[in-house]
């Protein structure tokens, strides 16, 4: 590859004059729009070269480590991606791409709606329907934005190329550039009779409704991208993406907390201190769960399995029973009869106090805190 200097065929110790001679002389000799696209590249060389010569700070840093030393010595990396279009546009005020006309059709905008679920179907996933008010393909012209019956005429500033050449002067001398069309703003053809139905948008509002598939062991706030059911775009362009956000209602019984399903029950002091079974109503249907004998305020009970989804994966977290122990509040005389009694055979009429051993400290260890 061969150096800046040699690019410009300047000597080492050229001055910005001599530089600027030569790049000038080979600008015009090689530019795209005088000598065709064959030379874009060699323009592109002369160019580059130049961009560096000419600035001596560059062309220092360039004379010291070479092209590396362009690149990583400046912050940005100057060198790296160096303007090549801001040269020219510096130039020639005009872009070296002649892209032709451009397409009418352009991306729909993407849209979100929020749906409430419910903890089921959080859990199992679900389907459901949803209506959406959205943009759709104007249905009178089918999207050409046209009087149905009629078609986009070629436009005549510009021959249907959607670009003007226009003649710039610059220190090259005369140059042709290119820009787009101001009368039909680049598309190449000019619709004289609009759609009447859109008025010349291709698309026209409408609700429409969509399938939507819920994953299981989504979570409020999870989003879904459903890519193309969002807005239609204008001229019939591709549509953009809809997001589906999930709002997850409060389920009576259970919380989710990370992948478990969270409840309590209320046992009474005596079933607790006695034993029994109480049948608790997971999602996946009723099952028993066998508190023992002398069950704690604040003991946990774990149904494997029955917790809520993990999403992508479909692994279930565990139901977690958090067991509250309620102590009565009025007794009849009966009762506190029986009570005292009970309290004289355990030798608890004068009750000992106990720092750090009750429901708190227990939840605290449960919960790790
Ligand atoms: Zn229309
Ligand atoms: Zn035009």
């Amino acid at each position: 590859m061969s150096n800046f200097y040699e690019t410009l065929g300047v000597s080492r110790t050229a001055t910005p004059e001599e530089i600027k001679r030569a790049y000038r002389k080979l600008a015009r000799e090689t530019h795209p729009d005088v000598a065709g696209e064959a030379s874009a590249e060699r323009f592109k060389e002369v160019s580059r070269a130049y961009e560096v010569l000419s600035d001596p700070e560059k062309r220092q840093l360039y004379d010291m480590g070479g092209e590396q030393a362009l690149n990583g010595g400046r912050s940005g990396g100057a060198g790296a991606n160096f303007g090549f279009s801001d040269i020219f546009e510096t130039f020639f005020g005009g872009t070296t791409r002649s892209s032709g006309p451009v397409p009418r059709g352009r991306r729909g905008q993407d849209a979100i709606v929020t749906i409430d679920i419910t903890l089921e179907e959080a859990v199992f996933g679900a389907k459901r329907d949803i209506t959406v008010n959205t943009a759709v393909t104007c249905p009178a012209c089918q999207g050409s934005c046209c009087r149905p019956g009629t078609s986009p005429e070629t436009c005549s500033a510009c021959q249907g190329r959607g670009s003007v050449q226009r003649v710039a002067n610059s220190f090259l001398g005369q140059i042709m550039t290119t820009s787009p069309c101001g009368v039909c703003r680049g598309h190449g053809t000019i619709i004289q009779d609009p759609c009447p139905e859109c008025s010349g948008d291709g698309r026209v509002r409408s609700r429409r409704t969509i399938n939507i598939d819920i994953p299981a062991g989504v979570e409020s706030g999870n989003r879904m991208r459903m890519p193309g059911y969002g807005e239609v775009g204008p001229g019939n362009g591709p549509a953009g993406d809809l997001h589906v956000e999930f709002k997850v209602a409060d389920h009576p019984i259970f919380s989710r907390q990370g992948d478990d399903l969270v409840c309590s029950v209320s046992v009474p002091a005596t079933a607790a201190a006695l034993g029994t079974t109480i049948t608790l109503e997971t999602l996946d249907g009723p099952r028993e769960i066998t508190l023992k004998a002398g069950t704690q305020p604040g003991d946990v009970h774990s149904i494997r399995g029955l917790g809520a989804t993990r999403i992508h994966r479909g692994t279930r977290g565990d139901v977690k029973v958090f067991v509250d122990v309620t102590v009565p509040k009025k007794l009849s005389d009966r009762e506190k009869e029986l009570m005292r009694e009970l309290a004289e055979l355990r030798g608890e009429e004068h009750p000992e106090i106990k720092p750090g051993t009750g429901i708190f400290s227990r939840l605290k260890e449960k919960m790790g805190l």
